[in-house]
């Protein structure tokens, strides 16, 4: 018999929302594979020590002869694959192969002239345009797998019957409503994430090159949870998005549809770099001195950032959308995060474990790049009158802002009397906009002089 591992999922660290969404989705898969004589089974682990010891028992409790498994590139997930490796060794009468199906391009491999692995996105996306230009296979899905002859379904009993696992107490929604809300917004499943393609790929898409970072128009796909679930393939999405670009390469026909494909090539370029600096995996800066910045203990910034209640209104509209809908527009994770370790001087990391525990798409290479500490600080009213000119999504997510005219809901306490300010029932700012960036270059410029990583 051929064992086929889906990822390996882990329920540390993740939130209700991403969990129940690939419990769901594997009960979706498994009545799929059920019409097909396959079972699905699902070994669980209590603690992460243990999980080689329970695929190698699997294995051997069920006459397993091959194992195929999914790579992945964090250093735990290797060090797990490797260990599973080490044990095959010694039973003679298994293999095991690790496929690389999580991008298009495999990561490491687009190197430079002089050999090494691209680091720097514009050379890598050329470099990836012209690859998958060159070998369109790159593109290429496997059909699905056969049918099982009618008798697998008695002699695997066992399997079948396995169950899918409920969510740990852990990882419980807050109310019942909330795991309504989250369903709704996220449906499960391959089905699902395609439906959602074509939608985006039929009414968006075209309008995504012009309007990206306009929040309020809501113009990107929400195909991450699909993405970094495995839910959906990227290469089945690639197959479909050139079909509506009318067959032409990425990087001609459809300017939406390129400027599209460029984050597609930004997760594959993130995937590269977890595996040419392992050690952003282990909860460290790529540009290793950041770890010598001494950050703040703001208690009271730290709260009032989870809850959307700086003060300021872009930032706390950003960290209410994620709170309510396990999502934020990426406009809004760059500034939040900004606000976050520049503004409030909190440790990056603790921003980047809320993003972990809160998203529905949480995917530590897209997440822990994404929090890269640098010195750029953005400025969340200059970034909220350029990206939300009428103050929509402001208002959408901030309701004590909701009856406010003209520029003053950007910065509600510099733009309004006391008086008028006061009336709105929204907070003060917790610290000074220019203050703050000012004193947050000036910490990094201190602490990164001496630091010797
Ligand atoms: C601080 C921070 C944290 C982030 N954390 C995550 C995370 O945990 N999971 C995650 O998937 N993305 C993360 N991103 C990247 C990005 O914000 C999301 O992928 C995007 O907002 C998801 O919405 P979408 O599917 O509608 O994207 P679209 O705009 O439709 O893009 C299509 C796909 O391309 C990929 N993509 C888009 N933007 C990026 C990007 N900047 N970097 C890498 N891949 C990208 C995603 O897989 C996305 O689904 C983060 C960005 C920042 C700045």
């Amino acid at each position: 018999m051929y064992l086929y591992s889906p990822s390996d999922f882990t329920f540390h660290g993740t939130s209700p929302a991403r969990s129940d969404f690939i419990l769901d989705g594997l009960r979706i898969l498994r009545e799929q594979l059920k019409q097909k004589n396959i079972p699905l089974a699902i070994v669980t682990a209590e603690e992460r020590g243990a999980k080689m010891q329970k695929v190698i028992e699997f294995v051997k409790e069920h006459d397993i002869s091959h194992i195929y498994a999914n790579m992945e590139y964090e250093v735990d997930e290797l060090r797990r694959d490797i260990g599973v490796a080490k044990q095959v060794l010694e039973e003679k009468t298994l293999a095991f192969d690790v496929l690389h199906d999580q991008t298009v391009v495999v990561p490491g491999t687009l190197t430079t002239g002089s050999g090494g692995p691209h680091k720097v996105f514009t050379p890598y996306s050329k470099a990836w345009l012209t690859e998958t230009k060159r070998d369109p296979g790159l593109l290429d899905t496997v059909p699905p797998p056969e049918a099982n002859d009618d008798s697998a379904v008695s002699n695997l009993r066992k399997l079948f019957d396995s169950k899918i696992p409920d969510l740990p107490d852990s990882k419980q929604f807050d109310s019942a409503e909330a795991q309504d809300r989250i369903r709704r917004l996220w449906p499960a499943g391959n089905a699902a994430g395609m439906k959602r393609l074509a939608d985006f790929l039929h009414n968006k898409v075209s309008d995504y090159a012009a309007h990206r970072s306009e929040p309020a128009r809501d113009p990107s796909s929400r195909l991450s949870a699909y993405f970094s679930s495995g839910t959906i393939s990227v290469r089945q999405v690639l197959q479909q998005t050139k079909k509506a670009n009318g067959g032409k390469h990425f990087d001609a026909g459809d300017a939406g549809i390129s400027a599209w494909v460029r984050e597609i090539i930004f997760r594959e370029f993130y995937r590269q770099v977890t595996v040419t600096t392992p050690h952003t995996a282990m909860n460290l800066p790529q540009n290793l001195k950041f770890d010598f910045v001494e950050w703040e203990d703001d208690v009271e910034g730290w709260e009032k950032w989870c809850e959307g209640k700086t003060g300021v209104p872009f930032i706390d509209a950003g960290m209410r959308q994620i709170n309510t809908e396990a999502y934020m527009h990426n406009r809004l994770r760059m500034n939040t995060a900004s606000y976050l370790r520049a503004n409030l001087l909190i440790d990056y990391r603790k921003g980047e474990r809320y993003f972990a525990e809160h998203l529905i798409d949480w995917d530590l290479s897209n997440n822990t790049q994404g929090w890269e500490p640098s010195y750029t600080v953005f400025n969340p009213v200059v970034q909220a009158e350029k990206c939300d000119k009428h103050g929509d999504y402001i208002r959408q997510w901030v309701p004590e802002l909701r009856g406010l005219k003209g520029k003053a809901i950007f910065a509600p306490h510099d733009r309004l009397s006391k008086e008028e300010f006061e009336k709105l029932g929204y907070p003060y700012p917790h610290v000074n906009y220019s203050e703050s960036a000012q004193r947050a270059k000036q910490r990094y410029k201190r602490d990164l002089a001496d630091a010797d990583p």
